[in-house]
């Protein structure tokens, strides 16, 4: 930490690139926009109301106290405060939050945020401009009732009407999925690190983010003015005029930088010798296949699916998955998309699975384990993939294989799905090719057997450094151990190319490392011929790449593997010669 006149700076991990300047809004203090949703079992549904009933009697109590304390100059205002007084125990948001309470068996925060939407919304549809003023109220009430249910100290919550720097201890990748766009700059936390699932979603929807930052939350108070700098990894708090002026002009340089960047992005990743590497994009959710398009993708190498089974409370079913991913599947045509099968547990625990409180949730009941022992939930997902696969363009891909068996099980189940729809004459195919992570390392190990099983290879390197080096990949009080250069990682990479160029089974990175555009001379000198990443990283990357020699970097590779630690492959990478890029991004010659 570092103080320059009344200023803070920090330094954390870079989640995600871009600068973004505006004011702090503390998620976990006031937290009453970002609630959870969660089932009350049946038996609890009463404490659940009486926790609702307290939560309005407290804030009447509150509300009585400030109209009897109201100075006589503000009385003028004294109707207002009354009239919201009234509101409380609105049938509308009183009973009705209550009803669903008990019909849905949902907590209490989410009944309230139901009906008082519900609420808005019906308001804002009349014409009246008296009644649509109304709005404003219910949301108040609805407010103080909600901070109350959460436990957190009543603030001006009509002061976030603004764009704001979300600033938390920490945001699960449900959270961080519900962000609205319109609302949030960018955020900063306290835990968290480069590859956490928080920080690829902050990537994907290009919110400039800083993670790991230790009490950064703690340190900020709302409204304060936050610098936030993700390709630095710095953020800084109240900073001087000078420094504002700074990162004003930074950010406006970044962003010229970007956009000429981006204007070539549909030009192919051809290097200068001739060899033509595939880029495709990552994706979590449908709406995201614009962004693979406008940066230039070539399909999608890894559609993440656990996304569309978060933020709910229970399973999607056979045919909302079918929507999806017919959805995707038509939008990226002709070009492919990889679906790959739910990946949940780790650090993607749903709310609705019981028993997922485990010690180590990355060693366990996590992707494929998870999976064959819920064949129930796995065919569901399974029938969807086969019936999308009509459309001609799907792949689908295995997670966290760990060896030959758990192919030869998912494999099963798939054909035990397409018998299935065959019996019940309901349109699918089976005619796709079939691939696997590699991202345990003994999925290297056994990548020669498991070669004779698969179409093709994805070497997930988030996972691969996070179970070879023994590092938790979400933890910061390990994250500058954690490095995907590792000479280790490197090797794995090298021996996963070689079995498939062997049995011609197509190899493709498609964690975070592909992202970044000083990873290209190694990792086309490693001869990957295919790279999957988050959308917005793709033109620079193909930039990248066609300002490089294959033959030239396959010599770089072979030097490099023979490197035995992380700081000899950086240092042997910063002496690479780059194509230099002046201010506006354009190579120099
Ligand atoms: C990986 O592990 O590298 C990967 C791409 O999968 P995920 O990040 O979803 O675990
Ligand atoms: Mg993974």
């Amino acid at each position: 930490m570092e103080d320059k006149g009344l200023e803070t700076v920090l330094k954390g991990i870079s989640g995600s690139p871009g600068i973004c300047i505006g004011q702090a809004y503390l998620v976990d203090r006031e937290g009453v926009d970002v609630v959870e949703k969660y089932n009350v079992p049946p038996d609890s549904i009463r404490e659940e109301v009486n926790r609702f009933k307290s939560a309005v009697k407290k804030a009447e109590d509150e509300l009585i106290e400030v109209i009897e304390e109201l100075p006589e100059e503000l009385h003028h205002h004294l109707t207002i405060l009354e009239s919201h007084l009234a509101l409380f125990k609105d049938k509308m948001l009183y009973e009705r939050a209550i009803d669903a309470i008990r019909e849905e068996c949902i907590n209490a925060e989410w009944a309230l945020k139901k009906v008082a939407t519900r609420a808005k919304a019906m308001f804002l549809d009349i014409a009246d401009p008296y009644l649509q003023g109304r709005v404003d109220d219910i949301v108040q009430v609805s407010d103080r009732i909600m901070m109350n249910l959460v436990g957190v100290e009543a603030v001006n919550i009509g002061n976030i009407d603004k764009r704001v720097v979300l600033v938390a201890k920490d945001l699960t990748p449900a959270d961080t999925s519900r962000i609205q766009l319109e609302r949030v700059k960018g955020f900063i936390t306290d835990r968290g690190g480069k590859t956490s699932h928080t920080s690829i979603i902050a990537r994907t929807l290009e919110l400039p983010s800083v993670m790991g930052l230790g009490n950064v939350s703690a340190l900020v108070k709302n409204d304060d003015i936050i610098i936030v700098d993700g390709n630095d990894g710095l953020v800084i708090i109240d900073p001087s005029d000078e420094t504002l002026l700074e990162y004003e002009a930074k950010k406006h340089r970044y962003e010229l930088r970007r956009a000429n960047i981006k204007r070539r992005s549909k030009i192919p990743a051809t290097t200068m010798d001739g060899v033509t590497i595939k880029l495709m994009g990552n994706i979590e959710l449908a709406e995201e296949i614009v962004s693979v398009m406008d940066n230039g993708g070539e399909g999608i190498g890894l559609f993440r699916t656990e996304f569309q089974y978060l933020s709910r409370s229970h399973f999607p079913t056979e045919d909302e998955l079918y929507e999806q991913y017919r959805e995707v599947a038509e939008l990226i045509f002709p070009e492919s998309v990889v679906i790959r099968t739910l990946d949940i547990n780790g650090d993607k625990a749903l709310a609705y699975v019981r028993d997922n409180d485990e010690e180590n949730p990355a060693l366990g009941l996590r992707a494929i384990r998870f999976c064959l022992q819920r064949p129930d939930v796995f065919m569901t997902q399974l029938r969807a993939v086969l019936r999308a696969a009509a459309f001609g363009n799907v792949r689908v891909m295995f997670p966290m294989i760990s060896g030959v068996e758990e192919v030869l099980e998912a494999k099963k189940l798939l054909k035990e799905a397409a018998s299935q729809l065959e019996a019940e004459g309901i349109p699918y195919s089976e005619n796709f090719e079939i691939g696997i992570m590699i991202e345990v390392p003994s999925a290297v190990v056994m990548a020669e057997r498991l070669a004779e099983e698969v179409d093709f290879f994805s070497i997930g390197t988030n996972d691969l450094t996070q179970y070879t080096l023994a590092i938790d990949r979400g933890n910061r009080k390990v994250a500058h151990l954690y490095n995907s250069l590792h000479p280790a990682v490197l090797r794995m990479i090298k021996q996963v190319v070689e079995v498939g160029k062997k049995h011609d089974v197509r190899v493709c990175i498609c964690g975070e490392m592909a992202s970044e555009p000083a990873n290209m001379p190694i990792l086309l000198g490693l001869e990957l011929g295919e790279l999957s990443m988050t959308p917005q990283s793709l033109p620079v990357v193909k930039e990248m790449l066609r300002g490089l020699s294959f033959s030239e970097a396959r010599k770089f590779a072979a030097k490099i593997l023979e490197e035995t630690s992380i700081s000899g492959v950086t240092s042997m990478m910063e002496s690479f010669v780059y194509p230099e890029e002046n201010e506006n991004g354009t190579p120099r010659t």
